[in-house]
């Protein structure tokens, strides 16, 4: 059967992991890695995002009593993070899946360069198959784990989710969706399917629902939601503890609260790019790497660029152009223009003598090009 959607990110929250115990569940754990290892190989891309390090600490060290304050979450974040990436690893061997680590916080995602070498990365590891897994880099940031905030890997979900053009978010957890009131404390709720605005209605229905161990509940995934589904990624709110829910939702099943994507993203993200209302600069290539551009779907080399114009850094955004002064299309640069103008020209094996510094041959990847069809040049000027 053919996946409904090809690139998901599945958050996993600690109340799920843990299955409402004080320490990580390995039956429930390895049931989901077994799902998401079975994803995998029915061709889907995936990267995790998942909760669990500060539980999975706390276990570590034994404490039971609750010491208060963020620096101590802090300590146990810090502890707990190699016991959880070390169980992930564990039940992805079973599978022959390597996994690879990312700790990230919203601030390095919201830097230009933070948010390229984030995208780059994270799209490079599912090109090689291996799963990474998220989290919040909470040693480093602290609104994750405040009491107020806490439960907000849902929004960090949200900003991977739309990071890396993903089509599907999954937010898994210990309840089966937003419902018209709180299950927990009024049988007559009942589950809504689907979403298809986040409104004042939809949001009051989130902040009657909390969540059992104290975290951010229904109300921060519905903000995490808003945010996904605006760059146009479709998001599912579901129990995961439900039997191959996993497979299920990347099949198209309706389980849980799905809200509707608002448009594609990968279009979204072109849309935004070929806006030019975040160009910083121009690059002007020669012919063959128009070629390679258009005709075989390349990335843009040093060596086929004849100039760069404006002053702009890496990660920012430029339109490129041809030699007869048609645009081509727009990309996010890999390297400053100071570094373009040392550079233009230059064999990829020369960069790293060129500059001191090596990000890599690609002076725009292919994967952070948008490039311009012949209609939308003429139409557009
Ligand atoms: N990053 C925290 C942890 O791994 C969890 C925060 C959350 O549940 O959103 O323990």
């Amino acid at each position: 059967m053919g996946l409904s959607y090809r690139r998901f990110v599945i958050k996993l929250g600690t109340n799920l992991l843990t299955g409402g115990s004080n320490q990580l569940d390995q039956k429930i754990m390895s049931n989901l890695v077994s799902q998401i290892a079975r994803l995998q190989k029915q061709g889907a891309e995936i990267v995790v995002v998942t909760s669990g390090a500060i539980t999975a600490g706390r276990h570590k060290l034994g404490i039971t009593k609750t010491i208060r304050g963020i620096p101590f979450k802090q300590v146990l974040a810090s502890v707990g993070q190699s016991r959880l990436m070390h169980t992930y690893e564990e039940m992805f061997k079973k599978y022959s899946i390597n996994v690879a680590q990312a700790l990230l916080t919203k601030a390095d995602i919201a830097d230009r360069a933070g948010y390229l070498n984030a995208r780059n990365t994270l799209l490079a590891l599912m090109e090689l198959g291996v799963i990474c897994i998220v989290n919040e880099n909470d040693v480093v940031s602290i609104d994750e784990i405040e009491e107020h905030k806490f439960g907000d890997n849902d929004n960090l979900s949200a900003m991977v989710a739309n990071l890396i053009d993903a089509d599907m978010l999954m937010m898994l957890t210990d309840i089966s969706g937003l419902y018209t009131a709180d299950p927990r404390r009024d049988p007559k709720a009942k589950l809504i399917p689907v979403v298809t605005k986040i409104d004042a209605t939809i949001k009051k229905l989130g902040r009657n629902t909390a969540d059992a161990k104290g975290t951010g509940g229904m109300i921060t995934k519905i903000e995490a939601a808003k945010l996904a589904r605006d760059s146009g990624v479709h998001v599912v709110i579901a129990d995961g503890r439900e039997p191959d829910i996993i497979i299920k939702l990347a099949n198209g099943e309706t389980i849980g609260t799905h809200f509707t994507s608002a448009g594609n993203h990968v279009e979204s993200r072109r849309r935004w790019m070929l806006s030019g209302l975040c160009t910083r600069g121009k690059l002007i290539i020669d012919a063959g790497a128009v070629l390679a551009l258009k005709k075989h779907k390349r990335s843009l080399l040093a060596a086929g660029i004849k100039s760069a114009e404006g002053k702009f850094g890496r990660g920012d955004i430029v339109e490129i152009y041809d030699i007869e002064g048609t645009q081509i299309g727009c990309g996010i640069v890999n390297y400053s223009a100071a570094d373009i103008a040392n550079i233009k020209g230059a064999q990829s094996g020369k960069i790293k003598d060129l500059l001191n510094t090596d990000y890599g041959p690609e002076v725009v990847h292919r994967n952070n090009l948008a490039l311009l069809e012949r209609e939308a040049t003429i139409a557009n000027r």
